[in-house]
């Protein structure tokens, strides 16, 4: 392992802790633990901080005074991106698809609050966005960044390279690591983060949306690796996936409104419709099928979202 020298922000309070979730782990006969990654210590919490603590040192290495960056219309990562933009003195736009849920809660509330500038667009397709980010950003005539969807670039994924290091040193051998998978950083960064610290630890994305997430994952992992100077064989059997996405992106399940309400009652942690609670879910059929041993570790990042639990269409 080369070290990492890529310029990176303080934005978060890291490690964010882990628990074992004894109630869960007693219904389940296995050890489940949880990552509290919706405690990284911005906004209401959530994976896109450590995502932009890579990504925001790069648009300040490049001067920029206004970051785009583009979502359905409540994002987390758009919301996050504002509040971490505008704590380090960039200006956000977020220009973000006129889908979802528009009005003023969850995370359209949070970003009214911040009076952070929002437009939406009535498209389907993120490429007419970024092309609106650049006529917007010559009109405005000063450097300005861009972050794509999710954060989920090389860069961006980075940051949960960085998480799998810091599973390591939390001093837990974990047999899985079970996530949401929505744009793909979180899945690829801790894939290739496992290769590189987590020997024997089997990484499974929960899949939220319907991309082909086979191809995004190893696509991200490898050039991420790049970045790093890592050379590694990164295939398509270096994680597990499994379609959690029930009737579409953003539209809740049953299985996930049922884990949501499991995770409430019994350990009082609060999971999202859109990505932890279809995410968990996964975890709980996976635990159904007899996936996991009794004497197993299973860790289960809670990547956030709260914003988006007060905002069900
Ligand atoms: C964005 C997001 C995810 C998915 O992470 P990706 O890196 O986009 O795959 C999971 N959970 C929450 C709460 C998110 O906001």
């Amino acid at each position: 392992m080369k070290q990492n020298t890529i310029p990176k922000l303080s934005l978060g309070i890291f490690p964010t802790p882990i628990r074992r979730a004894d109630n869960i782990s007693r219904l389940l006969n296995t050890n489940v633990f949880i990552k509290r990654d919706d405690l990284t210590g911005l906004g209401l919490g959530g994976n896109k901080v450590r995502k932009l603590e890579y990504l925001l040192a790069d648009a300040r290495e490049k001067h920029a005074e206004v970051v785009f960056t583009t979502g359905g219309a409540q994002s987390n990562h758009a919301m996050l991106t504002a509040a971490a933009a505008g704590r380090l003195g960039m200006k956000p736009i977020l220009i973000l698809k006129k889908r979802g849920v528009t009005d003023r809660v969850g995370n359209q509330l949070l970003e009214h609050l911040m009076g952070t500038e929002v437009i939406f667009m009535d498209t389907d397709s993120y490429e007419d966005i970024y092309r609106e980010m650049d006529r917007l950003g010559a009109e405005l005539g000063v450097p300005y960044y861009k972050i794509p969807c999710g954060g989920s670039n090389a860069l961006g994924t980075l940051g949960y390279v960085d998480c799998a290091a810091e599973i390591r040193d939390q001093g837990i051998h974990f047999d899985y690591i079970v996530c949401a998978e929505g744009s793909g950083g979180t899945l690829a960064g801790l894939a290739l983060g496992a290769k590189l610290f987590l020997p024997g630890t089997k990484v499974c994305g929960m899949m939220v949306d319907t991309d082909p997430f086979d191809e995004i994952t190893p696509r991200l992992m490898r050039e991420s690796a790049a970045l790093l100077g890592e050379s590694l064989e990164i295939s398509r059997r270096d994680f597990e996936l499994r379609n959690l996405c029930g009737p579409g992106y953003a539209i809740p399940s049953e299985e996930g409104n049922r884990a949501i309400s499991l995770l409430a009652a019994e350990e009082g942690i609060f999971l999202d419709p859109v990505y932890t609670g279809k995410a968990f879910a996964g975890l709980l059929q996976m635990a159904e099928e007899g996936a996991f041993r009794e004497t197993d570790n299973v860790l289960f990042i809670h990547t956030g979202g709260a914003g988006g639990l007060f905002a069900i269409a």
